[in-house]
């Protein structure tokens, strides 16, 4: 790859490109440079217009909905389905009825997040928005190799945004990300918004920016992919045997929805007494990290930028109370895993 001198956009991106587009069961992907500017590329590529309304879920990772702003949208926010916490198809349609009625701003677009790995109701999403005339982005960025009723997440929405930074399940050796579209024409105006809206060499078509996949991180992308479905299925049987060795009714475990196969980013647990489990653990030498303690609703950074329903986010709010991040990676030791779950039993 050094040798070949050619250190942007390459052959080792291109060759990554089809790679995860085949990983998928889709057409080759568009590398770019990290998770947000995924989502950001794939709303411009669909054409959303500044100041439209894009639903999303408040109990997401941050980039989500800085992407919806980046990329001229303003956020709407449902609220979680309590047992699965992400979104759900009835809260949905009643979010955007509540919204239509009040507000005139339209509602162009919906992004659903796979968050933790967790598949959201895929079927029943594309449905309402199907039904709505929005489209529709997932944000796979947790989610890669997950699936939804035998199809990966990322292939039933108009658009997916992934990302590779280094602690998602396919992780590079820094900053990365990809896009993938169901249509061609949008897969093209993409890889156009990427480089400057460059259709070819110094000539822009559209107002682009600057988000390029690096050629060294696709290239250790491609060894990485290899291991991914493995990697994901190591994660799958430590979270059946947390489920086994875990026994205190005190903590709710993540299950497994019947449609979907759950990859395992992170293994949240949910507790009334968080905040003390969390520091008893930490005194028994184990970490486990909130994912995520504020709401974006709830963010300084975010006030009076949003839309809520009238009867506010309140699965979302309780879910940020309760939830606590269990140690869940591949290379975890079966005694480490054993040692954690024995401390949960006599937690108290
Ligand atoms: C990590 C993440 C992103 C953003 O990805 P970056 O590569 O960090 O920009 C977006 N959404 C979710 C749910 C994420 O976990």
């Amino acid at each position: 790859m050094l040798k070949s001198g050619r250190y942007i956009l390459g052959k080792e991106v291109h060759a990554f490109e089809n790679e995860f587009g085949s990983f998928l069961g889709s057409d080759p992907v568009v590398g770019v440079a990290n998770g947000t500017d995924a989502l950001v590329l794939a709303l411009r590529g669909l054409g959303l217009r500044s100041g439209s309304g894009v639903v999303t879920v408040s109990h997401t990772a941050t980039a989500t909905v800085a992407a919806i702003e980046l990329a001229g949208g303003v956020p709407v926010f449902t609220d979680i389905d309590p047992h699965w916490m992400v979104m759900d198809p009835q809260r949905l349609t009643d979010t955007i009825r509540e919204y239509r009625k009040k507000k005139n701003i339209p509602l162009q677009a919906v992004v659903v997040v796979h968050l933790y790995g967790q598949p959201a109701d895929m079927m029943g999403i594309r449905k309402v928005c199907k039904k709505e005339g929005l489209l529709l982005v997932e944000d796979c960025a947790q989610s890669a190799g997950g699936l939804w009723s035998s199809r990966m997440t990322g292939t039933w929405g108009d658009a997916a945004a992934f990302s590779f930074y280094p602690t998602k399940n396919l992780g590079a050796l820094g900053d990365g990300g990809a896009v993938l579209a169901s249509n061609r024409g949008v897969t093209n105006r993409i890889r156009i918004l990427r480089e400057y809206g460059w259709i070819r060499r110094n000539e822009s078509q559209l107002a682009g920016m600057n988000s390029r996949l690096d050629e060294l991180q696709a290239a250790i992308l491609r060894v990485k992919l290899k291991a991914l479905s493995k990697e994901n299925q190591k994660r799958r049987e430590l979270a059946n045997l947390y489920r086994k060795e875990i026994r205190n009714k005190e903590i709710i475990l993540p299950e497994e929805r019947v449609e979907g196969r759950h990859v395992y980013h992170l293994f949240v647990a949910r507790s009334l007494h968080r905040n003390r489990l969390q520091r008893y653990l930490k005194k028994n030498g184990i970490i486990a990290n909130i994912h995520y303690p504020f709401p974006i609703h709830r963010q300084p950074g975010y006030r009076g930028r949003f839309w809520i329903p009238k009867a506010g986010l309140p699965e979302t709010e309780k879910a940020a109370r309760e939830v606590l991040s269990l140690p869940l990676f591949p290379e975890i030791a079966h005694s480490d895993l054993k040692y954690i779950s024995t401390k949960l039993n006599i937690f108290k």
